[in-house]
């Protein structure tokens, strides 16, 4: 997708402002309910309700205006604006599955697709095989004849592993299978797995696409044909929709999203540059750093790799991490990421303090977010949580 696409869909595409006095930004239509002056207009609107303003349920202006740029950002036909992230996902794999089914699922998916594939799907009888998704022959082997969905996340948010978005889509293909794959970490702007072969592309809206830390969203895009039937279905039985206000506050994000990426892009490098440097920093890992083991396939199928990466510290203790995060004066230690605020979680808040193996990495790792705040100010920060780990 060329930058004058972005530009076009980011600044005029779904948008109507003579319909609405040539308003600049959109108007919030905060109904629950659209009247009709005929009863055939309302029967229509009975029988196509994916085409139809009814109740906001189901279609609303304002969300729609969104929808629409959301669907061309991932090259996709249609898309689904969700309250969460994690409905998104729920839907998705929902509408894919029945009972005596099988899902492959990449290792550690998003935690919500984990506990979805763990504790809820297996009361409906469909079972989950996890595999290494770093390479394609592991997928290959776990197709089973029932196998129905093949679940990515590329980059993965903790670990950064890829999947080959191409030859994974390839395999599917011919197996009939159905390809679900969760964005959030590069945004359409930085890799459109559908141009890939991807049958649904999902991400949490909570993170950059919002970019503000102020509303919890999420999207699922793909063909009409698919996405029709999972709002005439999933997202209408379980009421996932996003409110208009919040989908009017993540149009008003996405006007930025293009800059905001490249600004936490442009202070990650050098945020990373620093820990580098540092003798407490044993490994960095982030896709577009040539020292990471994927780092060829970053660049074939990413056009970035935005703010978030994670560092593993040289320690003997669980103290000196926490003293660490806990001398950091303007990096937020909090969940989530895609916001305007640099964020820190270490890995040793998942485990209890007595459990701490030193000679685990995924122990001594720290999962790092670059917000909008200049490179120097973070830094300086960063060297007073090191100052304080001792
Ligand atoms: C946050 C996140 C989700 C879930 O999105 P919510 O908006 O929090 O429901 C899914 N996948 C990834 C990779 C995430 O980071």
């Amino acid at each position: 997708m060329d930058s004058k696409s972005i530009s076009y869909i980011i600044n005029e595409l779904g948008e109507d402002r003579e319909n609405y006095f040539n308003a600049v930004s959109p108007p919030i239509i905060q109904t629950s309910n659209f009247s009709f002056t005929k009863v055939d207009q309302l029967r229509k609107a009975f029988e196509d309700e994916y085409s139809t303003f009814l109740y906001s349920r189901g279609l609303n202006p304002t969300v729609r205006i969104l929808s629409q740029k959301l669907a061309a950002l991932d090259g996709a036909e249609d898309c689904l604006v969700c309250n969460s992230g994690a409905s998104a996902i729920f839907a998705a794999v929902l509408s894919q599955v029945k009972s005596g089914d099988h899902i492959i699922s990449v290792d550690q998916p998003y935690t919500w697709a984990q506990k979805l594939f763990n504790n809820i799907l297996p009361k409906f009888d469909v079972s989950v095989t996890y595999v290494d998704g770093r390479a394609i022959e592991n997928f290959e082997a776990a197709v089973r004849p029932n196998t129905r969905i093949i679940y990515l996340e590329t980059p993965n948010s903790w670990s950064f592993y890829l999947q080959e978005l191409e030859a994974v889509s390839k395999l599917a293909r011919s197996k009939n299978v159905i390809t679900i794959c969760d964005n959030s970490y590069c945004t359409p702007l930085y890799q459109r797995p559908i141009d890939f072969g991807i049958d649904l592309v999902l991400q949490s809206a909570t993170k950059y696409l919002n970019g503000h830390s102020d509303v919890v969203a999420g999207v699922l895009s793909g063909k009409k044909i698919l996405i029709e039937k999972i709002f005439n279905s999933e997202y209408l039985n379980m009421g996932i929709g996003i409110s208009p206000f919040n989908a009017w506050l993540i149009l008003r994000g996405l006007r930025t999203l293009p800059s905001r990426l490249e600004k936490s892009s442009i202070t990650t490098k050098k945020i990373i540059s620093y820990l580098e440097s540092r003798d407490e920093v044993e490994e960095v890992h982030y896709p577009f750093n040539p020292n990471f083991p994927q780092y060829k396939l970053a660049q074939k199928q990413m056009l970035g790799a935005g703010g978030l990466f994670s560092f593993v510290l040289k320690t003997k203790t669980i103290r000196e991490i926490e003293n660490f995060c806990e001398g950091l004066k303007h990096i937020l230690m909090a969940v989530s990421w895609g916001g305007h605020e640099s964020l820190v979680i270490p890995g040793c808040a998942s485990i209890r303090p007595n459990e701490f193996d030193p000679n685990n990495k995924v122990h001594r790792r720290l999962r790092m977010y670059t917000g909008l705040e200049e490179a120097d100010y973070l830094i300086e920060d960063l060297e007073g949580g090191f100052s304080k780990m001792a």
